[in-house]
């Protein structure tokens, strides 16, 4: 990073399991980072790596050259940034990197939002893959799309939290993306419970389950990390089953009729264990909902 680069001042807008670590990290990195959340006991931990907490979203914004939001839905976003109103207390030509997963439409919306309320700021869709501990380490995955101009802009802010940006054309697009990547991810785990559930139910230990497909083509990263969560019995949320649970029904609407049979089978699934109170546990939880009885 250039010292150029270094002096683009960073607001971060959520801090939650993914924005507080990458606040983290962009604090850590150097660039100059406000922060702000709805609850502010969460800003203390980053003030004390440097950064500056701000009482209010538009104070946050309001000299940031980039602002990031990572809220968990459409409405959070639109509540804070557009009724905020945020966008509005923005610095003129400033970027807004919008990275929650909020879902192709909502994205497309709030990109015209932005042109026609704001055309001098950048809107960024930069939807990420990797959960707590990639977003602790910085290798995220960034899927951003947007204008031609953004890389320039926010490419050194992206590699501060990210180990890639893979930047695939307008608004709207990191997220259509995004979303086929966690609809393949919804698959993994609950592949991983049901596996786990069913070596229980023919009297197969965990652990030769695990050596059975430890390091061969089974074995993806995430399917042995989930896998071991599910052994371990503690669900400490990495990922909330909610906002997972938010991301497969976004897949679901995307895919249109038909169907598509297992992930709308996944989606009601992971509805009844939403139900049972699991979705601000771990993903890893949905192996819960699959006790007997
Ligand atoms: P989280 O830990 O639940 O944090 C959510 C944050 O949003 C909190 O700071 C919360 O504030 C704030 N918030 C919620 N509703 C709000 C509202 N109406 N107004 C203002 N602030 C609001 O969520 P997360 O895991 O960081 O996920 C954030 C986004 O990233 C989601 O879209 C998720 O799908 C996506 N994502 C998550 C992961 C992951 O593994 N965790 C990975 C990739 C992408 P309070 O502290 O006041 O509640």
């Amino acid at each position: 990073m250039t010292s150029s680069d270094q002096q683009r001042r960073v607001a971060v807008i959520g801090l939650g399991i993914m924005g507080s670590a990458m606040a983290a990290n962009l604090a850590t990195a150097g660039f100059p980072t406000t922060v702000w959340n709805r609850s502010p006991a969460a800003a203390a931990p980053l003030v004390e790596l440097g950064a500056t907490a701000a009482e209010r979203a538009e104070e946050a914004v309001r000299q940031a050259d980039v602002v990031i939001t990572m809220l968990p839905d459409a409405a959070a976003v639109t509540s804070v940034m557009i009724d905020g109103p945020v966008l509005e207390a923005m610095a003129p030509g400033a970027l807004w990197a919008q990275m929650g997963t909020i879902g192709v439409q909502a994205t497309i919306d709030l990109a015209a939002t932005v042109q026609s309320a704001r055309p001098d700021v950048l809107f960024v869709d930069a939807p990420v893959s990797g959960s707590k501990g990639p977003a602790e380490q910085a290798q995220l995955l960034i899927l951003a799309s947007g204008p031609g101009e953004a890389p320039g802009v926010v490419d050194p802010v992206f590699s501060a939290i990210g180990r890639k940006t893979q930047w695939v054309g307008p608004a709207g697009a990191g997220s259509r993306l995004k979303l086929v990547v966690n609809g393949w991810l919804a698959f993994l785990v609950e592949g991983a419970a049901e596996a786990l559930a069913l070596a229980d139910r023919m009297g197969i230990g965990h652990d030769q389950l695990t050596a059975a497909v430890d390091g061969g083509p089974l074995a993806s990263g995430l399917a042995m990390a989930k896998l071991a969560k599910m052994d371990s019995g503690h669900y400490d949320p990495e990922f909330p089953l909610a906002w997972a649970l938010k991301d497969v029904d976004l897949c679901n609407d995307e895919a249109g009729e038909p169907p598509l049979p297992v992930l709308a089978a996944i989606s009601q699934q992971w509805h009844v264990a939403v139900d049972q109170g699991l979705g601000r546990e771990d993903i890893s939880a949905v192996r819960r909902a699959l006790q007997p009885g």
